[in-house]
């Protein structure tokens, strides 16, 4: 199996069927596979051998999809790197998995300069961008237009379709090895859980970088559905687009729902063409998805459940439209087990723990990892005892359903007792003041971890700290309402949209 079989079917079936749409490029699946025949062509001619590392720094667009094509045509390895990222992680990444040819867009041609020459293995850097093509780097479009078509390589399913680096949430990210055959399995396997019609026209906002990004062009490319690129996520842009486009779905992380529903705008736009919107990467707390779901009462919610190191979703959980299916407990629900995927609760020696009972949530399956790159210590650790030690906690209900708690390295241990932090955000989330919060442990003399709140208020709100503990007193117990509260403007969000916990406990050490 390998990822480029969908667009051999869409030529086939429907070679004048938009594939991809980007700003006022329009290109057929027609147009796109001769494009890619061509472009890999020329990555070939820059060197570019199968099994070689192909990494591309650009923000989403119809040519990165292309560029992804081209380098499963090729039989090689993409490496799609975090826009985020500094020059010294750049470097560090591309020095890691030994890039060969780096593909970079106007916004990051600056930073080329400065990237390519501590990186030795790189043999050329291409200009995937729309202005004038810098001295000493490839033009795309000379490239393609210079190329004659080669054969698709068609790897084996076992080849590594992707290098994808991890979020960073918790640690310097990780080089996670992903095979064809992982990312079939997930797009396949969802596409059996949750129908995905060829009709459907999908705004790709989700960074191709992150895995929820690339998992959703896959899954179109397989059925051979439209994508739509935007370059960033802006509130704005993407409700024009929406109502534009006809957009269909999108895969979003929860602060992207959050900035949607506070767009003042967003009661203009006509977003009646919109079905799906399928979030996950992070805990989207229980106020905000009630008025997402309020906001939006034609759109059927998925929460997905999934990591890196999974080749994205394990569990998805859908929230029809149906009144019984938006409330109650089992919204929380992140679901059950996908097809292509077993999932077990266990406690510390990898033991299934009781229906109910907190543990750390383990993977199985075609979806898992061939483990990560350039670490077999790593690797080991997490893939031993044949599952996948995902470091989050969660619990299963009697009908197989997965809570997904917290990460397990967030849970902040106070007095002893065990505090999640989701929990204490979502309680906060609750207060009318509050826009958005962050919950870590600090180290606290009396209870070894003190709960720590770092919160920011809507505009114009005001609450002062005790407000905020009291109202978190009528609904935690006491030892989970936070010791501390700070107010910022602001969360440390990393280039998923995650809070980056780990920044914030750097500069909160000695906030309790
Ligand atoms: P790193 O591994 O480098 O610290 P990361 O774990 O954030 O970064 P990703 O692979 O992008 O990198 O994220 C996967 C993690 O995101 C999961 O392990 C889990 O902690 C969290 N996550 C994903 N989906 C959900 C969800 N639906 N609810 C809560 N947390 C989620
Ligand atoms: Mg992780």
């Amino acid at each position: 199996m390998y990822l480029t079989a969908g667009l051999h079917r869409s030529l086939q079936r429907h070679p004048d069927k938009i594939a991809l749409v980007d700003g006022h490029c329009r290109l057929s699946f027609g147009q796109l596979h001769a494009r890619v025949a061509r472009l890999a062509a020329a990555l070939q001619q820059l060197g570019v051998q199968p099994g070689d590392r192909i990494a591309v720094l650009a923000h989403n667009s119809a040519r990165y999809v292309e560029t992804t094509l081209a380098v499963w045509w090729c039989g090689a390895t993409l490496n799609p790197v975090n826009t985020r990222w500094s020059l010294a992680e750049i470097t560090y990444a591309l020095n890691d998995c030994a890039a060969r040819v780096l593909l970079v867009d106007d916004a990051f041609t600056t930073l080329a300069h400065d990237v390519v020459p501590p990186v030795a293995s790189l043999c050329a850097t291409v200009h995937l961008g729309h202005a004038p093509t810098p001295e000493g780097l490839h033009s795309y479009e000379a490239l393609i237009d210079a190329a004659t078509p080669v054969e698709d390589a068609r790897p084996s399913a076992d080849a590594l379709a992707a290098i994808l680096y991890t979020g960073g949430t918790t640690g310097f990210p990780k080089g996670v090895m992903l095979s064809h055959h992982n990312f079939w399995s997930s797009s396949v396997g969802r596409t059996a859980e949750v129908p995905n019609p060829s009709d459907f026209v999908t705004l790709l906002i989700a960074p191709l970088f992150h895995v929820a990004g690339l998992g959703r062009l896959i899954g179109q490319l397989i059925v051979g559905g439209t994508c739509v690129t935007l370059p960033a996520f802006r509130p704005d842009t993407v409700l024009h687009t929406i109502q534009e486009e006809g957009i269909t779905d999108m895969v979003m992380v929860p602060s992207m729902v959050q900035m949607l529903l506070d767009t003042p705008t967003f009661g203009q736009h006509d977003l009646s063409s919109l079905r799906r919107i399928l979030w996950g990467a992070a805990p989207m707390a229980l106020p905000l998805l009630e008025r997402a779901l309020a906001a939006l009462p034609h759109v059927e919610f998925i929460h997905a459940y999934g990591m890196t190191e999974t080749a994205a979703s394990v569990s998805v959980h859908r929230i029809g439209q149906a009144p019984e299916e938006r409330r109650g407990e089992c919204i929380r629900s992140a679901g059950r087990a996908g097809y292509a995927t077993e999932i077990r609760v266990a406690d510390p020696e990898g033991r299934e723990v009781p229906t109910g009972d907190a543990g750390e949530i383990l993977v199985r399956g075609p979806v898992v990892m061939v483990g990560y790159w350039g670490r077999p210590e790593e690797t080991a650790q997490a893939l031993h005892g044949g599952w996948l030690h995902t470091g989050d906690g969660g619990y299963m209900d009697a009908q197989g359903r997965l809570y997904v708690v917290d990460r397990l390295k967030d849970m902040i241990i106070s007095g002893g007792e065990n505090v999640y932090p989701a929990e204490v955000e979502e309680a906060l989330g609750r207060h009318p003041a509050v826009a958005t919060c962050a919950v870590i442990g600090v180290p606290s003399a009396k209870w070894g971890e003190a709960v720590h709140a770092v919160v920011v208020l809507r505009e114009g709100a005001e609450a002062t700290a005790e407000e905020l503990r009291a109202h978190c007193r009528t609904r935690l117990g006491g030892y989970k309402c936070p010791e501390s509260i700070e107010f910022r403007h602001s969360l440390p969000l990393s280039a998923a949209g995650k809070v980056l916990k780990s920044e914030l406990r750097k500069s909160c050490g000695s906030a309790a």
